[in-house]
């Protein structure tokens, strides 16, 4: 179903008390100010899931992981199952976004296999694309994008799309204070949604929420959350100050 969602991604950020703090501040910020009803998603590391999934079991706030694992279990040191995730209390994960594919060289077949662990563990998936500078300057953008989502989402049944959410991110844009124009998010995000209705039909393209991420702030985040494809917002450095992460909120 396509909504409206906003994700904070807090990446490697926060020992247990303060990542408690954050989870507390934006919880108590969004029952006292927030009158909306978009999907409020916070991304802690895994260490905290557990916690901070209890801490706001009564809240409307949801938790997801930033990765998973390819495989279901076994002897891979140092990962953690999507199911794993599932019961420490999350609902969402994270796949694809671009520091897992540059950092650790997360392949498309990678991805695709995080993705069925994922679906089959019943979490939601935000998959994230998105162009580096080079390949935008090249206009390559568009090809690279319609590959990213050709190699790890097009084999899905109508069914498990209903638990995808894409991510547009340009790599150009992800911590670096630049922001996609409201001209270049919404030309992407129209060209996300066509790639879909071209390979899965224009009516479950249009139940797709895409959301942008990239150095959204509480200064740009209205002029990006009023684009027509823009259903909200994937947030990494704003979402660790509660109040800026509330702010943009307010603004979905
Ligand atoms: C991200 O990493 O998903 C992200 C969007 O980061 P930032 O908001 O800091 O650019």
């Amino acid at each position: 179903m396509r909504r409206r969602i906003l994700a904070g991604n807090w990446k490697m950020n926060g020992d247990r008390e303060e990542a408690m703090s954050l989870a507390t501040e934006i919880s108590g910020m969004v029952k006292d100010e927030y009158l909306g009803d978009s999907k409020i998603v916070l991304f802690p590391p895994f260490v905290h899931i557990h916690s901070i999934a209890r801490l706001l079991e009564h809240s409307r706030i949801s938790i997801g992981g930033q990765n998973c694992a390819a495989a279901d279990s076994g002897a891979f040191t140092g990962e953690v199952s999507a199911k794993m995730l599932a019961s420490c209390g999350a609902q969402y994960v994270i796949i694809g976004h671009s520091e897992r594919r540059s950092y650790f060289n997360e392949s498309s077949s990678d991805l695709t296999a995080k993705i069925m662990q994922a679906l089959k563990a019943g979490l939601q998936v935000i998959y994230c694309v998105g162009e580096t500078l080079e390949q935008r300057e090249q206009t390559e953008h568009f090809n690279l994008v319609a590959s990213q989502l050709r190699e790890c989402l097009f084999h899905l049944s109508k069914d498990q799309w209903g638990h995808v959410v894409v991510a547009y991110e340009p790599v150009w844009a992800i911590g670096t204070g630049l922001t996609a124009s409201p001209a270049q998010a919404q030309e992407m995000h129209a060209f996300i949604r066509q790639t879909i209705a071209d390979h899965m039909g224009h009516e479950l393209a249009s139940e797709v929420s895409i959301l942008y991420g990239g150095s959204c702030n509480e200064s740009n985040a209205t002029e990006l959350f009023v684009l027509k494809d823009v259903d909200g917002g994937l947030i990494g450095g704003a979402s660790l100050k509660s109040r800026s992460f509330v702010n943009i909120l307010k603004q979905l």
